[in-house]
């Protein structure tokens, strides 16, 4: 399997000190876990700096959302290239707080074809905001998969990391996070969509991973039996010592 965890800062932390001190300490348990690739996608104003004391490290630095357009005038937006020239690699796009500030479904196929086609990774976020009993949440993810994804060329897969977050799981304690058979269901479902718009080949190769109130005491029993890659992880991330012990588990699975 692939290994990956992702650090989401979100609005955090206050300063670039603290954000260069946060830095410093995952970096030390990151250079342990040899086996997961960490990313750490940090507000804006930090990335260039953190992409700094990244060098010479196996941890990529990643951004939490990007523009679809190239250039121009588009106040306040930035573009892929602009990322990558200051060392970005991957960026987080979908995620349901952008969503809920009023991204829509279109806006976040534009920017995934075009950040794919620029080269970058794009970690693509879905995720239900409730679960009902008749399976309509499953129609959602449906649309979101699709909508993001469909005419991206097939070589382009490659670029996709998606990562289920569930909305009711988000922010919550290790309790509330989805259970690993959720997870394994999620998985297949997923796959199976990536199936139908390419093929199963390529569905297979698509790394999944999962987030929402991942923290040390479950990540081990969602890798398990949930048939993922590994985690996005938002509050935990803050956390030097919660962050390490997850980066741990994850390196140590079979
Ligand atoms: C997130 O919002 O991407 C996330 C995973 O948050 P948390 O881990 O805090 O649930």
């Amino acid at each position: 399997m692939k290994r990956i965890v992702i650090a989401n800062w979100k609005m955090n932390p206050q300063t670039a000190d603290e954000a260069i001190s946060l830095f410093r300490g995952i970096k030390k348990s990151a250079s342990s876990a040899t086996k997961v690739k960490t990313i750490i996608c940090c507000p804006f104003v930090y990335i260039p700096n953190l992409a700094r004391h990244a060098k010479g490290t196996k941890m990529s630095i990643g951004a939490q959302d990007v523009f679809w357009e190239t250039s121009g005038s588009y106040t306040g937006e930035i573009s892929t290239l602009m990322l990558k020239n200051i060392g970005v690699s991957f960026v987080i796009l979908g995620h349901s707080e952008r969503r809920a500030l009023g991204e829509t479904n279109e806006d976040i196929r534009k920017k995934v074809h075009s950040a794919a086609a620029e080269n970058m990774q794009v970690i693509l976020c879905v995720g239900e905001r409730e679960r009902d009993d008749h399976g309509e949440y499953l129609s959602f993810i449906r649309e979101e998969v699709e909508s993001a994804l469909s005419g991206l060329q097939a070589d382009l897969l490659e670029k996709i990391i998606v990562a289920y977050e569930p909305i009711w799981a988000i922010g919550k304690t290790d309790d509330d996070a989805l259970s690993p058979s959720g997870m394994h269901e999620m998985s297949l479902y997923i796959r199976k969509l990536i199936a139908q718009l390419y093929d199963r080949d390529i569905a297979d190769k698509v790394s999944i991973v999962y987030g929402g109130s991942a923290e040390p005491n479950n990540v081990q029993l969602l890798l398990d039996g949930g048939d993922i890659d590994g985690f996005l992880v938002g509050h935990a991330s803050l956390e030097t010592d919660d962050f390490g012990k997850i980066l741990q588990v994850v390196n140590n699975c079979k």
